[in-house]
């Protein structure tokens, strides 16, 4: 009855979503047979090339006639039958280096998630992808470093930087925009209910490259999001536990101080606090959310599992609540990567401090998970009431970087869907009724 309820409870946005994570194992590998790529067996991943089984790259086609291999397959590429005593983690992380070719078909993969999310109730999608390619990386990386970041970034917009980015990045938007339209037959009589879904882009920079690269990145975000209203922030990728990404965090959050003031109107939410004890040394817990906020001026962090590692954790909580910093809560995701379920996690740490949370799905292809089971677990494990859900969700779109008119349509569409969720007439329809009546 828990699970019925809450598939048909309004979920509004799901604001931290890895598009490439988001897409369950089966639909990669049939694209890969479609496309014609190859399995590589002895990593179990999706290979281009010429296929010679012979030498263990078979057709993906093959999967489809050797049930053993499909499910290797499958259960390589995400958290199924993971067992849990063993490390989540690496295995968590190594799923992305095994999607390979397959994983262009960015159209594809926008009507999956956007008709899941229809499916589920969610009405918006802030989704996680390098829009331009990986330009703005590349061209970091060809200026080559400049610990003066005002003259690296001029070096940069010099040579055509800008142009390159923004012009990239809407090229592969627009490609990946029709071709969602087109799966999901937007122009239709009957398009799918995914069509309804408002969907909205956040640059990721991989955070654990080399500076110039990570710079270039940071660079394209900010110039993006200037440019093309689709994309509406940015946000550092990969583990933060990755030895570079932890020596270089606060470099990391340099540029993002120096940058945030060349471009103030851009929005930044972080991952942050995705850490654990015993993960990494006690000192790499004590700062990465509070810094994040205040140096990195994140509006949102990403997960704040190790809150309570943090130097004066309630302080840090109560300036979080009063600056009103959305946690995006990834509770699977949490537990499969980091063993952080139940009473170890902070959850109910921010809800007692009156911290806004809401509930994401983070990569729910690799960890199989949905919306509605990130809800669930929200009951279940965390003891989290109706009321609470129902703010959480109504936090999803009041905190997403929607420009002001989408959200205020998708808060009224949020309202309107609880009305008929609750059994009440919706807020439209009473306040026509009374207005007959006066
Ligand atoms: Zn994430």
């Amino acid at each position: 009855m828990l699970l019925a309820f809450l598939t048909q409870m309004p979920k509004g946005g799901d604001l931290h979503n890895h598009l490439s994570g988001a897409i369950y194992a089966e639909s990669y590998l049939r694209w890969a047979a479609d496309d014609g790529l190859c399995i590589a067996t002895a990593t179990l991943s999706i290979v281009g090339g010429t296929c010679d089984a012979a030498a263990g790259r078979p057709p993906a086609t093959s999967a489809f006639q050797n049930s053993v291999l499909f499910n290797q397959l499958v259960d390589a590429m995400s958290m199924r039958h993971w067992d849990p005593s063993l490390n989540g983690h690496d295995h968590f992380f190594a799923t992305f280096g095994k999607m390979g070719p397959a994983s262009a078909r960015t159209g594809d993969m926008l009507a999956e998630v956007a008709a899941r999310a229809a499916a589920e109730q969610g009405s918006y999608l802030e989704l996680m992808q390098t829009t331009d390619g990986g330009v703005g990386g590349a061209r970091g990386v060809a200026a080559g470093w400049d610990p003066d970041l005002a003259k690296l970034r001029d070096k940069l917009l010099a040579g055509g930087f800008r142009d390159a980015v923004v012009s990239a990045s809407r090229t592969r938007l627009d490609q990946a925009e029709a071709r969602e339209r087109e799966l999901l037959k937007c122009a239709a009589t009957q398009p799918d209910p995914g069509c309804r879904v408002t969907i909205r882009y956040i640059y990721q920079v991989a955070r654990a490259g080399a500076p110039a690269s990570v710079f270039g990145q940071i660079l394209a975000g900010f110039e993006i999001a200037s440019a093309d209203p689709r994309v509406v922030s940015l946000n550092l990728v990969q583990p933060e536990d990755d030895p570079a990404a932890v020596r270089e965090f606060p470099l990391q959050m340099s540029m993002l101080d120096y940058l945030h003031k060349q471009y103030p109107a851009v929005k930044i939410t972080l991952h942050a606090g995705e850490l654990t004890a015993g993960l990494v040394p006690p000192e790499t817990l004590r700062f990465h959310i509070r810094e994040s906020v205040r140096t990195g001026h994140a509006l949102r962090i990403g997960h704040g599992v190790d809150v309570m590692f943090e130097d004066d954790p309630i302080a840090l909580l109560e300036e979080m609540a009063a600056k009103k910093v959305l946690v995006e809560i990834a509770l699977t995701s949490n537990d499969v990567i980091l063993g952080i379920k139940g009473s170890r996690h902070p959850l109910r740490m921010y809800l007692k401090y009156g911290v806004p949370v809401a509930l994401v799905t983070d990569d729910a292809g690799v960890s199989r998970s949905t919306m509605t089971q990130e809800y669930r677990k929200a009951v279940e494990e965390q003891g989290v009431d109706y009321r609470t859900l129902k703010r959480m969700a109504r936090d999803s779109i009041d905190y997403s970087f929607a420009d002001v008119p989408t959200k205020a349509r998708l808060r009224t569409e949020l309202d309107t869907a609880f009305a008929a969720f609750e059994g009440r007439p919706s807020p439209q329809a009473s306040s026509l009724k009374s207005r007959a009546v006066r």
